[in-house]
């Protein structure tokens, strides 16, 4: 299909691939079409009948569109989307064969699954894991380059004993969760008009683009995702003239048509522009539902990579692709709002009068604080541990952005004063033809990992290549627990003013601690975090412990959303998955340095030798001792790495691999890399074996 040039044609093009309401509207009979929709909103179970004819409609759509085959598309617990695909077709007895697709296919599946990590809860000779129709999300159809069109069903993947074997699972049932008890919290508050109330999520993505032809040349970004080795260009980002730059023409072309993928599967792409490193840049959807913004994240990340190629590029969506410019992150905007259109998070012109939003956001305070640590983990993986911390991104330790007037508000009333309205205050920018643009009850502070950012929160800590999931999952499940404790107290008084007031005091006393409006990049805050008894966990071994404290099994437990040993399977999982990244760096950087390092030196160092033989020079023989120190050097340094990453492989339990590559192997690539990239800029363009940053961060 033509790409979208005019409004018109963006309006007809947005959801064309998607099996949305209203095709569903339109392509089903009246009591199918009511079934389905109430098993939609309220999780009625749906009958085999209704499965037939939604999916005899889906299949008749798919077809006419082009498509040959289905899949039922989930989420395993790597982070990306799996996907195994079937046809329609069905033979005949007569030889020939008819397109069909049943409910029970359209409901359930039973992929061979036994290769995705389970963490102990499937042992591979009983590997059955199931996929099962997740109907809060639309069906839509994925098209390929060389046209290829497969109806993709979103789906949970689970064990033969019901085990969420995906990240789909806990966040449905984070988001019930979050429903049911902030359901009550509004409620005691007097709301008698909405249904239920939903989390929504705006994922922001950042990520990278490079030229085909560089990306090819360097073993690390293949293998890795980032770069493992190479000097700092001339000029990296201190300029800061790609932040939101004019948008050069083959970026743009390739966001066009990124845009146009997107928007026929029914991504609401909506902004787009240059970031701060360079090379570096950002999608931004409106938001959605947690469920449905997963999904469409992971449509977003795939579909980058895929429409890159089709522009000579290659997106990189690696936490920290290259070293000393800022690398990628995800900006997890989340709110809850209910069915009838009251985001609890709006603090409107009155904030100091607005009870709602001031219990729902003192909730939310304390239960941030209560369970920092495990926010932390959700966002903890090799690669994001070069960003928390690093001068671009958030620190590992979780504070609350809240702004000047919104801290008052809370500080004021957990000390008993009087909040009087500040009243609508305007920027004054001292030019009078130009319009008064009213100020927001909260400034900007892009430092923070948990902003308050006019009436949603912006978690800022999660990395660019990560699913959504798992820190919605958790941001679900810690609301869902202080809303329980909240609504509890609310239903119960009598004075339901006076018991909020006590709520916010003694959610201030206690959890005031996490509300930090300064610079979160500076060492002052270090020490003050410190003082204030703030976590602060700096590398993902350690972060991810927190998924298995008795805190953690508790929470996930008390409100069903992950088991203890659903739990314990995760924790295991991405520590190992910890301990092979690491891995697979130790032995790319191996491989570099062996095959690619090493010999281009000692070719340059013979050359040098050549030269010193047939004129004396200074340049030559001080060039000649500095690389011949520094490739020895290296070479040790390549063999101590090799042993190593041997070592930390050999140990039996996961963790104990994790901690031997965090502790031994991480700091050993960063020696070896300060040779190879002293060597870099002393070889010779011709002779120097992979492309430089320069290249790959400005040859766009
Ligand atoms: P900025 O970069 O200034 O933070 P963007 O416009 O790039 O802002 O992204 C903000 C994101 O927050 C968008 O995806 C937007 O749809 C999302 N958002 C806005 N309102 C809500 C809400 N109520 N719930 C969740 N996300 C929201
Ligand atoms: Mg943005």
């Amino acid at each position: 299909m033509a790409n979208a040039t005019n409004c018109a044609d963006v309006a007809e093009l947005f959801g064309s691939n998607v099996f949305n309401d209203r095709l569903m509207h339109e392509r089903l009979p009246k009591d199918t079409y009511r079934s389905l929709k109430k098993t939609i909103e309220t999780g009625a179970p749906l009958s085999l009948e209704t499965a037939n004819v939604v999916a005899n409609a889906m299949k008749d759509w798919a077809l006419e569109r082009g498509a040959t085959h289905y899949t039922h598309w989930f989420q395993p617990l790597t982070s990306i989307t799996a996907e195994k695909h079937d046809s329609f077709i069905s033979p005949t007895n007569d030889g020939g064969i008819i397109m069909e697709f049943s409910g029970k296919q359209l409901a359930q599946g039973e992929p061979d699954a036994s290769s995705f990590p389970s963490g102990g809860l499937r042992a591979t000779f009983e590997a059955r894991g199931y996929t099962a129709w997740d109907c809060t999300s639309p069906a839509f159809l994925k098209t390929d380059g060389s046209g290829n069109v497969t109806l993709c069903i979103p789906t949970v993947f689970c064990s033969y004993h019901g085990e969420a074997l995906d990240k789909k699972t806990p966040l449905l049932r984070s988001m019930k969760a979050v429903s049911t008890q902030a359901m009550r919290v509004i409620k005691a508050l007097g709301n008698t008009t909405s249904k239920t109330v939903l989390s929504t999520v705006g994922p922001e993505q950042e990520y990278f683009l490079i030229d085909e032809e560089y990306y090819k040349g360097r073993p690390d970004l293949i293998m890795c995702g980032r770069t493992l080795f190479g000097a700092p260009p001339p000029k990296g980002q201190e300029l800061e003239d790609q932040y939101f730059g004019s948008i050069k023409d083959r970026v743009s072309a390739f966001m066009k048509d990124l845009d146009t993928e997107l928007w026929k599967m029914g991504v609401s792409a909506k902004t787009k522009h240059n970031e701060v490193a360079p090379a570096q840049f950002e999608l931004a959807p409106v938001f959605a539902t947690t469920n449905i913004a997963t999904d469409h994240n992971q449509l977003v990340m795939e579909t980058m990579q895929k429409v890159a190629i089709r522009h000579g590029l290659v997106c990189l969506l690696h936490e920290k692709p290259y070293a000393g410019i800022n690398g990628s992150g995800k900006h997890n905007n989340w709110s809850l709002g209910t069915d009838d259109g009251i985001n609890l998070l709006e603090p409107g012109s009155t904030p100091h009068e607005n009870s709602q939003f001031l219990a729902v956001t003192a909730a939310v305070i304390k239960a941030v604080d209560t369970h920092a640590d495990i926010l932390r983990a959700t966002t903890a993986s090799s690669a994001n541990d070069h960003r928390l911390g690093a001068n671009e991104a958030p620190p590992a330790i979780i504070s609350i952005f809240l702004g000047d007037t919104l801290s008052d508000i809370f500080f004021k009333i957990a000390r008993g004063e009087k909040v009087t309205a500040g009243g609508k205050t305007f920027v004054t920018i001292g030019v009078d033809t130009l319009p008064q643009l009213p100020k927001d009850n909260t400034d900007r502070n892009r430092t923070s990992p948990f902003a308050f950012t006019g009436n949603k929160f912006e978690f800022r800590m999660v990395g660019s290549s990560a699913s959504i999931a798992g820190p919605n999952v958790a941001l679900n499940t810690i609301a869902a627990e202080a809303f329980d404790e909240l609504a509890t107290r609310l239903e119960k008084a009598k004075d339901v003013s006076g018991e909020i007031a006590k709520y916010i005091k003694e959610v201030m006393d206690k959890h005031g601690r996490v509300i930090f409006n300064g610079n979160n990049y500076s060492e002052e805050w270090v020490t003050e975090a410190a003082k204030r008894g703030l976590p602060n966990v700096r590398n993902a071994v350690d972060a991810l412990a927190s998924y298995v404290t008795p805190k953690a099994e508790k929470l996930f437990e008390k409100y069903s959303v992950l088991s203890k040993t659903e739990l314990h399977s995760r924790y295991e999982i991405y520590t190992e998955q910890y301990a092979k990244h690491i891995n697979i760096e130790a032995q790319t950087a191996v491989f570099m340095s062996r095959r690619l390092y090493i010999p281009a030196v000692l070719s340059f160092i013979a050359e040098l030798q050549e030269s010193i033989a047939s004129a004396k020079t200074v340049v030559a023989e001080e060039t000649r001792t500095a690389a011949a120190a520094l490739i020895d050097a290296a070479y040790a340094k390549t063999k101590k790495l090799e042993a190593n990453a041997l070592a930390a492989k050999g140990l039996s339990s996961a963790v104990d691999q994790a901690k031997a590559y965090r502790d031994t192997v991480v700091s050993m690539l960063v020696e070896l890399r300060a040779d190879i990239d002293a060597l870099e800029r002393l070889v010779p363009q011709g002779i120097w074996p992979v492309p430089y940053y320069s290249d790959m961060l400005f040859d766009l």
